[in-house]
């Protein structure tokens, strides 16, 4: 561990001397380097973790997180180091420094059910919850250059949606971001881990031993559909896949080029849509909702989900429209979709006003465009999907307004 911080101080102060020799073609970014070590203790049900941070330009100068004081605490380290409510701000020492906290991993989503958990022989968590949200100060758009270290119990093994450097180091890159931190699941534990390449994405898909996820389904329906899915938007380089039963929430949840999906949930339901390519068009699309927007980003997961299914033959087209029609069923009676958050019978009527949207969109391009070419967008350029920005990808598609479709009372924009 020590060996990788002396060796990125070096690739930084190599950097710095070839700066003052090289050739102007070679200009070196501003950056600093940070180092998330985390240690796992499930005795404690604790991830300690540790913020190394190299920064010989001295170009970040303040960090300031958003955390839940409930789950990210005792925060302590070099420079000066402020814990409020619920916020903690971080002022490094020159060069740079460390700052420590710990994170309680367990998390009910209800009563009775977990969304992250720890056990003796698992942790399942979201790199969120490790290192919360931060705004940083820097000397001019200094960047991040962040790589994660896992300190594992004997024995175990990591699902991560990351590019591994070495056995216990990955890199963290969002390259739309200014300050790197691991987000996305994370599955640490003695692991049955599947990895292979399909459609050009790096897959992992992972459970822990003993549990009864089927891993060799999963990825073989992934390889039916990815190449499907490819033809309509561009998938991520990686797509980590978690799972593990009960006490965990029976549902999936996406979340950055991953999801975890319980292991009691149907690779394809009997309605013949599949929760498993619902989950992976919400990582596909990347966006979350913005206001008015759920019921679109709802609708296409659950529209291209079946779309995934039919286009890639695995289920018949008379299988499909008998989906599209019950689901027309399902959406019946539904006033309004433009909710907080989609329920079921908004989302299934949201499939029936996406498929209606993509008629109008072929016919006021004389058959140029169509929905996917929306899908494509939103892809290419994430941004919180809200009804009003949904309405200017799509209008920009078409090359025309839409009116005809939007302005109607179910997509009465929120209040
Ligand atoms: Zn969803």
């Amino acid at each position: 561990m020590k060996r990788t911080a002396a060796a990125l101080a070096l690739c930084a102060l190599l950097a710095g001397n070839a700066r003052a020799q090289a050739p102007p073609a070679a200009p070196a970014v501003a950056g600093y380097d940070v180092r998330y070590e985390v240690r796992i203790v499930p005795t404690e049900k604790t991830a300690h973790v540790a913020m190394h941070l190299s920064d010989p330009n001295n170009l970040l100068h303040s960090l300031r997180f958003r955390v839940d004081p409930e789950r990210q605490l005792a925060f302590h380290g070099d420079g000066h180091v402020q814990v409020e409510e619920e916020t903690v701000a971080w002022t490094p020492r020159k060069g740079g420094g460390v700052l420590r906290w710990a994170v309680r991993i367990d998390h009910l989503r209800d009563e009775s059910s977990y969304d992250a958990r720890c056990t003796s022989s698992f942790a399942l968590v979201r790199g969120d919850d490790l290192v919360p949200r931060a705004r940083v100060r820097t000397a001019g758009h200094a960047q991040s250059r962040a790589v994660l270290q896992l300190v594992l119990p004997q024995g175990w093994s990591a699902v991560l949606p990351y590019a591994p450097l070495s056995e216990d180091t990955w890199a963290i890159e969002r390259p739309e971001r200014r300050f790197d931190r691991p987000v996305g699941w994370l599955l640490m534990g003695r692991l049955g881990v599947l990895r292979e390449r399909v459609a050009g994405v790096h897959v992992a898909i992972g459970a822990p031993v003993g549990s009864g996820a089927r891993r060799q389904d999963l990825l073989a329906l992934l390889r039916w559909t990815l190449p499907a899915l490819r033809k309509i938007a561009p998938l991520p380089d990686r797509l980590a896949l978690v799972g593990a039963a009960d006490p965990m929430w029976r549902g999936g949840l996406s979340a950055p080029q991953s999801a975890y999906l319980h292991e009691s949930l149907p690779l394809i339901s009997e309605d013949a849509t599949s929760p498993a390519l619902h989950e992976i068009m919400h990582v596909l699309l990347r966006a979350r909702a913005g206001p008015g927007g759920d019921w679109a980003v709802e609708g296409l997961a659950e529209l291209y989900g079946l779309e995934a299914l039919v286009r890639s033959r695995t289920i018949s087209k008379h299988r499909y429209q008998r989906a599209l029609e019950r689901i027309a069923e399902e959406g019946r009676g539904v006033k309004v979709v433009t909710v907080a958050r989609a329920t079921g019978a908004v989302t299934a009527r949201a499939v029936g006003l996406l498929r209606e949207l993509g008629d109008e969109i072929r016919r006021v391009s004389a058959g140029h465009k169509g929905l996917d070419d929306v899908v494509r967008a939103l892809a290419e350029s994430p941004a919180p999907i809200s009804l009003a920005h949904f309405r200017s990808v799509c209008e920009s598609v078409a090359g025309a307004s839409l009116a005809t479709f939007f302005d109607r009372r179910e997509l009465a924009p929120p209040d």
